[in-house]
């Protein structure tokens, strides 16, 4: 097995990362390989290779592993310098398709960015990784991919000793927000236009010509992020640690720590045991969508224009408009998920009171059960709402809408219970409830009843971490 690298970062931003070896794991063990991912990237995978490479024991020919710097504002409050403090860039791949990935370890060892931390990860928190993008995936929802998890074979240390595990992450790149505010805040301007120029050629080629080409770079973050976000909230995904790192100028949700999907309806859900003030909440995150882009602008304004005073009139601009992109694309989502084909001018009434009328039902399910009166009602405490509302859906979305809400709303998403199921077996050796839900998951519009069902009541409160 070869993997053929171009390693551009490395080769065109030097003074943007360290280069630093994996720790090499001292008794590697596959535990979940991607083969269809890897047959969609053209790479013919073996066991032995993956177990290998993937866990840090050795490096594949080619790779020049880095750990990228970058800053970021963790729940409003400024970092200068994170960084990969536990994950190294092997290099880039091209996909069949001729798009440039990254291929990245974490979980992998110490970098000089790891401050406090051990540079480790457990096998929980990967396989965790590993289901839930490979779920957003299945759901159509730009995401990062996951190629592998190997058990490192070393101990890691939380409140308990755990086994260790390194997660192998395919990005189309790993540019954040949080990369052009490290340079910004350092007043290192060559760098930050090196880094945008960069992006730029990689994400966005075609506005490099273009008499703003910043301008319209940031433009084009703001679209794909307006879009993500509310794919998100379309299918009740929380991500619940948008700190500017976590968020990647290619669009693609990254970094799922404490994510997790909505159950019963309440706009304020969080599940971080960090989000005190329910900043990263299910319905603040178009909110913060316009706070972390707003930083992006502010660290792009000396690039924007020679005028100051101009650059921060035009990056204003484009700030203003986020809400109202993103409202469209929220719109958007929603005659998709009601089944509306074409445009009418009271679906946003039709959304908003749909919401107003499930409060607390169970979001995947009211949506996937819409056409269906006899299932949806026991989904809800008081229909009352609902027959109000339903006759004017029935109305506006017509013939075919049974069809059209079956082929948009997944019927299993990774349920919080099921989840933390899957991960405690994995880490005490077992790996077939993780192997049945992932297979479940990665199949979402396919109804398998064993996995639609809510937590059961004894189930509680749903709490999740980060940093694990
Ligand atoms: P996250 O909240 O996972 O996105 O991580 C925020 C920052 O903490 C990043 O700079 C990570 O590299 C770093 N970090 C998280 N966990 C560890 C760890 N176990 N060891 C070292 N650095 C870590
Ligand atoms: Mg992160």
């Amino acid at each position: 097995m070869t993997l053929t690298f171009d390693n551009s970062y490395a080769r065109d931003l030097p003074g943007t990362y360290l280069r630093v070896v994996p720790d090499p794991a001292p008794a590697p063990r596959l535990l979940v390989l991607n083969q269809p991912l890897a047959a969609h990237l053209g790479l013919d995978l073996d066991a032995g290779d993956a177990e290998s490479w993937f866990s840090g024991a050795s490096l594949p020919p080619g790779a020049d592993p880095i750990a990228q710097a970058y800053a970021g504002h963790q729940f409003g409050g400024f970092s200068p310098q994170l960084g990969d403090g536990r994950a190294h860039l092997l290099g880039e791949i091209s996909g069949r398709d001729g798009q440039r990935l990254d291929i990245q370890l974490k979980g992998s060892g110490r970098t000089p960015f790891s401050r406090g931390g051990d540079g480790k990860a457990a096998v929980g928190p990967m396989l965790r990784e590993y289901l839930i993008s490979e779920a957003m995936a299945a759901l159509g929802i730009p995401t990062t991919r996951s190629l592998a998890v190997v058990a490192t074979g070393a101990t890691v240390w939380r409140e308990t000793a755990l086994p260790g595990a390194v997660l192998t992450r395919i990005a189309a790149s790993h540019l954040r927000v949080g990369t052009f505010q490290f340079f910004a805040a350092r007043g290192d301007k060559a760098q930050l236009r090196a880094v945008a120029d960069y992006a730029i050629a990689r994400h966005d080629p075609d506005h490099a010509a273009g008499d703003h080409p910043y301008l319209a770079f940031l433009d084009a973050v703001i679209d794909r992020q307006a879009r993500l976000i509310a794919e998100w909230m379309g299918v009740g995904f929380i991500h619940g640690v948008m700190n500017t790192d976590n968020m990647a100028i290619s669009g693609e949700t990254i970094d799922y720590g404490p994510c997790a999907f909505m159950e019963g309806y309440a706009p304020g859900t969080v599940f971080s045991s960090i989000d005190h003030q329910g900043r990263y909440s299910y319905a603040n995150q178009p909110v913060i969508l316009g706070w972390n882009i707003a930083r992006l602008a502010e660290a792009l304004v000396p690039l924007i224009d020679p005028d100051p005073d101009r650059a921060v009139d035009l990056a204003n601009g484009r700030l203003e408009s986020i809400s109202g992109r993103y409202r469209a694309e929220w719109i958007g989502v929603m005659r998709r998920k009601l089944g509306l084909v074409g445009e009418d001018p009271g679906d946003a009434d039709l959304s908003d009171d749909l919401m107003t009328a499930m409060a607390g039902a169970d979001w995947t399910l009211t949506f996937r059960r819409l056409a269906n009166e006899a299932t949806l009602r026991p989904l809800f405490e008081d229909f009352r709402g609902m027959e109000a509302w339903l006759p004017r859906w029935h109305a506006r979305a017509g013939e075919g809408a049974a069809q059209r809400v079956a082929a948009a709303n997944p019927a299993v998403i990774p349920r919080n219970h099921q989840v933390e199921d899957a991960l405690a077996a994995a880490t005490a050796g077992d790996m077939a409830p993780f192997q049945a839900l992932l297979a479940a998951v990665q199949d979402p519009f396919v109804e398998r009843e064993a996995y639609m069902l809510p937590a059961p009541s004894g189930f509680g409160t749903y709490v999740t971490f980060c940093g694990t």
